[in-house]
């Protein structure tokens, strides 16, 4: 943290702020240019939050030079996180497909979405048993019965799965059945959820809140990371702004930009951000460009039927090509798409 005073700052106002900054424990480094005066703080940052800094005699701005968050800054970890789900990786190497239904359905609906999920190149399978639904009057997932069928067709395809936990009271049942927990858009700042999810060690993916900047989406991770669990993948999923012609925005800067600030990994949900089938593939295409580790995608055998977001499901066609491009694209960005962990031989 930095202190920069105006030129009408006295001695006596440079005194007293380096009095009030040892009274906190931190040291203060005060050097004196041509035109102007700065203190550099040292210490815990969360030591100097309480002093009113900015309200000090002769302070002109207060900045802070080391991000707020610690564990998931990539200031602290300049080499970017792989994470492993299931054995399967999702970091900088790689580019990893996960997909599925929006929600589990039935045992045949999901068993048929994921053996389209695997022949298009998915190695994970996502599919939601608890919903996170604006109205309470939309079907609201199969719950524990779902993650039943979820563990049975993940027996059946050899695909690890993601599925998410809406209330931090079901984060042990859902971590039980699950390879990765995610938390959702309208959940990225419940904050007891995210440290109920940081306490059961298993991988998270952490969407970004519809209308969280990206530092509270990080600073949403470091709850996560405070727990103790640094197995945390990022998602992009749109944010909310005044354009209707799409379900969200892709902010598709917010990828470099946080690969630059943390060093977790960041994937790129297509289809929650443009909400509709025919966008999937270019907002893809897209992500893999600006360097994302990969893409969740809705997929549904009969989304005509779905009992969720069924216009952003893909069908068998477009998932042709989703494959083209996940095999073509990964090799001009030196990645090489992620692949299922071998069987282990007898
Ligand atoms: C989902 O992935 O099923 C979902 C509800 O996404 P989001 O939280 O991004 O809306
Ligand atoms: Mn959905």
């Amino acid at each position: 943290m930095v202190i920069v005073l105006g030129p009408e700052a006295t001695q006596e106002d440079t005194e007293s702020i380096v009095a009030l900054v040892a009274a906190a424990g931190g040291d203060a480094f005060v050097s004196r240019g041509v035109s102007r005066t700065i203190i550099g703080l040292v210490g815990d940052v969360a030591q100097f939050g309480t002093l009113n800094l900015r309200g000090m005699p002769g302070v002109a701005d207060v900045i802070r030079v080391s991000t707020p968050y610690k564990l998931v800054s990539r200031e602290n970890h300049p080499v970017r996180s792989t994470v492993t789900v299931g054995g399967v990786p999702i970091g900088p190497d790689t580019v990893t497909l996960i997909a599925g239904p929006c929600a589990v359905e039935t045992p045949e609906q999901t068993l048929e979405a994921a053996r389209m999920a695997r022949a298009a190149g998915a190695t994970l399978l996502r599919g939601g048993a608890f919903k996170p639904r604006t109205s309470p009057y939309a079907f609201q997932g199969l719950g524990e019965a779902g993650l039943r069928i979820l563990a049975d067709v993940r027996a059946e395809t050899g695909l690890p799965v993601v599925t998410e936990v809406v209330d931090a009271h079901d984060v042990e049942l859902v971590a039980s059945y699950a390879d990765m927990l995610q938390v959702g858009t309208r959940n990225a700042q419940n904050f007891a959820l995210l440290q109920a999810v940081g306490a059961v060690g298993k991988p998270v993916m952490l969407k970004r809140g519809m209308s969280a900047t990206i530092e509270e989406w990080l600073m949403a991770a470091e709850y996560i990371a405070q727990r103790g669990n640094l197995d945390i993948v990022l998602c992009e999923r749109g944010i909310r702004t005044f354009e209707t012609a799409t379900r969200n925005t892709l902010d598709i800067s917010a990828v470099p930009v946080a690969q630059r600030l943390s060093h977790l990994p960041v994937i790129v949900d297509p289809s929650h951000s443009g909400g509709s089938r025919d966008l999937v593939l270019p907002l893809s295409r897209a992500a893999l460009a600006v360097g994302a580790d990969g893409v969740i995608v809705d997929v549904h055998p009969h989304p005509e039927q779905a009992l969720c977001d069924g216009p952003q499901a893909l069908v068998e066609d477009d998932l042709r090509e989703l494959t083209d491009v996940l095999t073509r694209f990964p090799p001009l960005l030196g990645r090489t798409t992620a692949t299922l962990p071998e069987p282990a031989t007898a």
